[in-house]
């Protein structure tokens, strides 16, 4: 989805859109289900420039990072940037400069992605890890049971080879 920039000639412009995004497309180890972004501005010409801001809210369900259930999730955040195309822009290094301490964003055509900026919004927002519930006891690490369902995993409980060692010593002939 794109916004035709070349029609904004003196006028701001409003957009609203929303985007949903896969999550093969933003992070599969993260990201459960698709992701519906809302993505609501305004493009401000301004000479060869255009200012761009609004807000980006979304939803959509994350993974667990110890049992891998998926956990409802939303976000609520504001973008702000300038953009400027590449023809008006001459190559020199002030502009380098510009664009790595600014949000300048230095676009090929006289465009704006939608789905692109919804998917920066979304990836600057993704927390690295989620959990379903703090005391989460995550996927069995021998038979890959989810050990917060009753009956998922029948695995003995694993011995500590600390205790096993003090039971030697317990069991041990007695020294005379
Ligand atoms: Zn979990
Ligand atoms: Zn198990």
């Amino acid at each position: 989805m794109k916004i035709d920039l070349s029609q904004i000639l003196n006028e701001p412009e409003s957009f609203a859109e929303t985007v949903e995004l896969s999550a093969e497309l933003l992070d599969p180890g993260r990201v459960a289900g698709p992701i519906s972004v809302r993505l609501e501005g305004t493009v401000r010409p301004l000479g060869d420039h255009f200012l761009v801001g609004g807000r980006a809210t979304a939803t959509g369900r994350l993974s667990c990072g110890r049992c891998l259930e998926p956990v409802d999730w939303s976000m609520d955040t504001t973008f702000d940037f300038e953009a400027v195309l590449a023809a008006a822009t001459p190559l020199d290094p002030e502009i380098a400069l510009d664009e790595a301490d600014l949000d300048l964003v230095v676009l090929e055509a006289p465009e704006l992605d939608v789905t692109e900026l919804a998917v920066e919004q979304v990836e600057l927002e993704l927390p690295i890890r989620v959990v379903c519930s703090e005391d989460c006891a995550g996927l069995c690490p021998r038979c890959g049971g989810n050990r917060n369902t009753d009956g998922a995993c029948r695995c003995e409980p694993e011995t500590d080879p600390r205790w096993e060692s003090l039971r030697d010593l317990a069991g041990g002939s007695p020294v005379d």
